[in-house]
C-alpha cells in the first residue's frame, strides 16, 4: 500500500478537547456544585447559599458573601488553569486552600452558560458577567449587590447531548447525591451558613437544606440529623502520632442507621470532604461485629500534615494518596475495635472539640 493507507495524526479541535476535558473535571450536578461551594469557602465567605431550579436542572445558583472578585481579575476568570490560589507545583504541598488547578469555572464554561455576579469591598457597585463556551468573557454591565460573589450555571451538559439526556433522565438522583454532598460540607464547616433551596414549576421555593452557622460540629450534626441521631453516636478522638489525629463520631453498637451501604459516611482530610472507600468498608466491617442488621453512621476528620497526602490524583479532587496510609487504617481499626467489640460495655469518653 502507499503512504495514503496509514491515517495521518491530527490535532483535535481545542473546543471538543476543552469540553471532553471538562466532562472529567465535571462528572455531574454534585461535583459542578462542590467546586462552587468551594470557590465560596476558599473566598472566605460565611454566608452560602445554594439555589435550584428544576433540582438543577435548569439552573443551579451558588451565591456568597466572601472576599469577591477584582474587575483586575475578570478577563482570566474563567480561562482554564487560571487560579489565584497556586503559582508554583511545590505549593501543592502546604495547600490549604480547596482549590488549586483554575479549572472548575473554566470546565463549567464549557459545559453550561455561566454568569457571574461580584463586588468587592472596593468597588461601590457589583458587575455582572457573561461568558463564552471558551471562558471568555461576552458581556459586562454593572450591577447593585452586596459585597460576594454569585456564580450561576444554566443547563449544565448543554454542550454534551448524550450526558445531558442522561443527565434530565437521573436528575432526582443527581439532586440526592448532591444534598448528601451539601450535608458533607454543613457538617464540617464551622461558622458558615449554608442554605439550599429548590424551586420547581409545580411547587415555589422549598428549604432543602439549612444550618445556622455554628461553631460546633455536634450543632452541625444535630441540624443535619436531628438530636435523636445525635444521641446515637459515639465521639471519637484518636493521636495516631505527632500532628495526627482523627476525630469524629460513629454509630454506637445498638444504633446504626439501618440504611444503605455508605449512607451517612463522611469522610474529611483537614475538614475536606473526600472518599475514603477503605475506610467505610474498615468500620462497616468492625460494625458487623455487634449489629449485622444496620449500618454504622461515621463521621471521620483525618487531621493530618498537608505533606502527608496528594489531592491532586483525579480531576475532581475527591480521591487522595497517603504516604501511609497503612499505619492509618491500622490505628483507625484498632480505636474503632474498642467500641464496637462485644465484651466491650464502656464507650471511649473522649470528647471531641
Ligand atoms: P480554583 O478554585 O482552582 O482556583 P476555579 O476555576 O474554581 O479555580 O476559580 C478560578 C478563580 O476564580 C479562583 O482562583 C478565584 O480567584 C476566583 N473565584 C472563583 N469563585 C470565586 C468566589 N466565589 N469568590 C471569589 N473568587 C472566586
Ligand atoms: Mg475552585
Amino acid at each position: 500500500g502507499g503512504e495514503g493507507d496509514s491515517p495521518v495524526i491530527k490535532a483535535i479541535n481545542k473546543a471538543v478537547v476543552h469540553r471532553i476535558s471538562s466532562g472529567q473535571v465535571i462528572l455531574d450536578l454534585s461535583s459542578a456544585v462542590k467546586e462552587l461551594v468551594e470557590n465560596s469557602l476558599d473566598a472566605g465567605a460565611t454566608s452560602i447559599e445554594i439555589s435550584l431550579k428544576e433540582y438543577g436542572e435548569e439552573h443551579f445558583k451558588v451565591i456568597d458573601n466572601g472576599c469577591g472578585i477584582s474587575p483586575s481579575n475578570f478577563q482570566a476568570l474563567a480561562l482554564k488553569h487560571h487560579t489565584s490560589k497556586i503559582a508554583d507545583f511545590s505549593d501543592l504541598h502546604t495547600l490549604t486552600t480547596f482549590g488549586f488547578r483554575g479549572e472548575a469555572l473554566s470546565s463549567l464554561c464549557a459545559l453550561g452558560k455561566l454568569t457571574v455576579e461580584t463586588r468587592t469591598k472596593n468597588e461601590f457597585v457589583g458587575t455582572h458577567l457573561t461568558f463564552d463556551h471558551s471562558g471568555l468573557v461576552t458581556n459586562e454591565r454593572k450591577t447593585a449587590r452586596q459585597v460576594g460573589t454569585t456564580v450561576t450555571v444554566e443547563k449544565l451538559f448543554s454542550t454534551l447531548p448524550v450526558r445531558s439526556k442522561e443527565f434530565s433522565r437521573n436528575i432526582r438522583r443527581e439532586y440526592g447525591k448532591l444534598v448528601s454532598l451539601l450535608n458533607a460540607y454543613a457538617i464540617i464547616a464551622r461558622g458558615i451558613r449554608l442554605l439550599c433551596t429548590n424551586s420547581t414549576s409545580r411547587s415555589s421555593k422549598t428549604v432543602v437544606l439549612k444550618t445556622q452557622g455554628s461553631s460546633s460540629i455536634k450543632d452541625n450534626i444535630i441540624t443535619v440529623f436531628g438530636l435523636n441521631t445525635f444521641q446515637c453516636l459515639e465521639p471519637l478522638s484518636l493521636c495516631i502520632s505527632e500532628g495526627c489525629t482523627i476525630e469524629g463520631f460513629l454509630s454506637k453498637p445498638g444504633c446504626g442507621s439501618g440504611r444503605n451501604l455508605g449512607d451517612r459516611q463522611y469522610f474529611y482530610v483537614n475538614g475536606r470532604p473526600v472518599d475514603m472507600p477503605k475506610v467505610s468498608k474498615l468500620v462497616n466491617e468492625l460494625y458487623r461485629l455487634s449489629n449485622a442488621k444496620q449500618y454504622p453512621i461515621a463521621i471521620l476528620n483525618f487531621i493530618i500534615p498537608t505533606t502527608s497526602y496528594d489531592v491532586n490524583v483525579t480531576p475532581d479532587k475527591r480521591k487522595m494518596f497517603f504516604s501511609d496510609e497503612d499505619s492509618l487504617l491500622r490505628s483507625l481499626r484498632a480505636a474503632i475495635e474498642k467500641i464496637y467489640s462485644p465484651h466491650q460495655c464502656s464507650y471511649s469518653t473522649n470528647k471531641i472539640k
